[in-house]
């Protein structure tokens, strides 16, 4: 199995002018090394503005160069695996996230994970291991890793999870893809603009799928299909993904826009990834066999 060592090189925004430093043929796995979104620069609770270095956060390890992978092709990334390593760190930092107007001063909460458990304050809550930053390069300028769009990044969405399928529009050759900020637990939403921030690594399966097309990412699990879109608000977020979902099953049905409009209002789910990022990200979902009665597939 190939490797790719954070040392190799992180990327601070998604862009096409980056050279890449790993180059996979489709169907390579690969297990991808990450530091956490301080880049594992606060490692006590003191001193923590003397710790942070804004210029260093939301680290990508990256790009990965996938061969024939084209624009208007889509990147198909399984995640075979999430681990996390045994300490994170949350932040309170005024003015980020929606309390920011109650924060007057950067601190942090050092956490330690065991047996699948984040102890916060000696209380033990699950953890829901995820991936924050993931995406590939945009067609037009770079996109800071701390914001998320089209091209995916900073989605901070909780079914970023073991086992998930996601599914990107390649902008540039070879899509240029990286991933980082782990998360070893976060709520829908992530309110205060942190995760449990960890560092870990992620196995990952690479695909190029051709003749299909999405506009944004797109997720799939066992048991459901999900549209994922960002924008400057929720509402737009939420309007995005809807429109897009509803239109491909429209597409793929040939059945009347009322009609599927209906069924989505019917079996679809709603939901929020993050109302903290300087593009907000919301997700539709449809459950599988649904899709299955209507007998199509989206991707
Ligand atoms: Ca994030
Ligand atoms: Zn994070």
């Amino acid at each position: 199995m190939s490797r790719l060592t954070r040392e190799t090189g992180v990327i601070y925004n998604f862009s096409k002018e980056h050279s890449p430093v790993k180059t996979v043929s489709p169907g390579t796995t690969l297990t991808i090394e990450t530091y956490d979104c301080f880049t594992d620069h606060i490692q006590t609770e003191d001193n923590v503005m003397e710790q942070l270095d804004w210029d260093k956060v939301n680290p990508a390890t990256g790009p990965v160069f996938i061969e024939g992978a084209l624009p208007g092709d889509i990147l198909k990334v399984k995640i075979e695996k999430i681990e996390v390593g045994e300490q994170g760190v949350m932040a309170v930092v005024p003015g980020l996230g929606l309390m920011g107007d109650t924060i007057d001063k950067i601190q942090a909460k050092i956490m330690q994970i065991k047996d699948e458990k984040v102890i916060f304050n000696d209380i033990e809550a699950p953890i829901n291991k995820m991936i924050g930053v993931i995406g590939v390069a945009p067609e037009g300028d770079p996109v800071s890793c701390g914001t998320p769009g089209d091209h995916g990044g900073n989605m901070d969405n909780k079914m970023v999870e073991e086992g998930a399928t996601l599914y990107f529009p390649v902008a540039v050759e070879g899509a240029l893809f990286a991933l980082g900020d782990l998360h070893a637990a976060m709520g829908d939403g992530e309110i205060s603009g942190s995760g449990v921030e960890i560092a870990g690594e992620v196995t990952v399966t690479l695909d190029v799928i051709k003749g299909e097309k999405i506009e944004q990412p797109m997720l799939e699990n066992d048991y459901v299909f999900s549209q994922i879109a960002s924008a400057e608000t929720l509402d737009e977020a939420t309007n995005q993904a809807v429109s897009l979902m509803v239109d491909r099953i429209v597409a793929k049905t040939g059945l009347p826009m009322s009609d599927v409009t209906m069924m989505m209002s019917m079996v679809g789910q709603t939901e929020i990834c993050q109302v903290v990022n300087p593009l907000k990200t919301a997700r539709f979902i449809v459950p599988k066999w649904y899709l299955k009665d209507l007998q199509i597939t989206l991707i």
